[in-house]
C-alpha cells in the first residue's frame, strides 16, 4: 500500500502517531521551540535517555522512546542553521528527513511525523524547507517500504497554507472518487 503523505496544523506532541520527529540540538540535551514542547511532554526520563546518546550530528537522526507522549518513539534529528544556503543546507536539511525515515522504517514504525525542521531559530527559509522535506520524503519513501502514513506537522495556519499548496493538495478539499475527474 503506497504510504500516504499529508499536511496538518498542530502541536506534534499531541499526535497520536507511532512516532514523532524532533528537531533536536547536537547534544541532544534540549532546547526551545518543538524541542522543548516535546521533552515537557515526554518528561524527564527521555532527557535521561539523552544523556546516553552522546550527543547527534547535523543531518543524522536517533531513536529513543516517547516516555508521556501519544507517540511511542522520538527520532531526533539535528537540522543545519542557515548561514545563506550555500553552506550545504539542503543537503543536510534532506539528511534529517531521510535518516530519519530510514530509522523509522528500520524500527517497524507505520506512522511518523515530522516537524519543519531548522524553520524555526535554526533560520531556514520555511517555504525552501518545505521543498526539501516533501520531496525528500517522497524520494525516500519509494526506498524505505512499511509506513503508512507520513505526516507534515504544521505549527501555524500559514505553515500549513505553504505545505498544502506544494504537496497539490486544497485546503478542505477532498479526493476525488474513483472515476471521478478532479473538478466533477
Ligand atoms: P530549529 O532549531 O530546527 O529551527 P525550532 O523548534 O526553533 O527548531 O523550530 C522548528 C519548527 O517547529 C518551526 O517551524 C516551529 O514553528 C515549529 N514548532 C515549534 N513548536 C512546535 C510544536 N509544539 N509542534 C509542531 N511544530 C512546532
Amino acid at each position: 500500500m503506497p504510504t500516504t503523505v499529508r499536511a496538518l496544523q498542530g502541536d506534534i506532541t499531541q499526535l497520536p502517531v507511532q512516532a514523532i520527529v524532533n528537531a533536536a540540538k547536537a547534544s541532544l540535551l534540549g532546547g526551545g521551540g518543538v524541542d522543548g514542547a516535546i521533552h515537557r511532554a515526554a518528561g524527564p526520563q527521555l532527557l535521561e535517555e539523552c544523556r546516553r546518546l552522546g550527543g547527534c550530528t547535523t543531518g543524522e537522526a536517533k531513536l529513543t522512546q516517547g516516555y508521556r507522549l501519544p507517540a511511542k518513539y522520538v527520532i531526533h534529528t539535528v537540522g543545519p542553521v542557515w548561514h545563506g544556503g550555500n553552506c550545504g543546507e539542503p543537503a543536510l536539511l534532506a539528511a534529517c528527513y531521510r535518516h530519519s525515515l530510514q530509522l523509522a522504517a528500520a524500527q517497524g514504525i507505520r506512522s511518523l511525523a515530522f516537524p519543519s525542521i531548522s524553520t524555526g531559530v535554526y533560520g531556514y527559509p520555511f517555504e525552501l524547507a518545505a521543498q526539501v522535506a516533501i520531496s525528500t520524503v517522497r524520494a525516500a519513501l519509494e526506498e524505505f517500504t512499511g509506513l503508512d502514513e507520513v505526516i507534515f506537522c504544521c505549527f501555524s495556519a500559514s505553515d500549513l497554507q505553504v505545505y498544502q499548496r506544494l504537496l497539490g493538495e486544497q485546503p478542505g478539499a477532498r479526493p476525488a472518487a474513483p472515476g471521478q475527474a478532479p473538478g466533477d
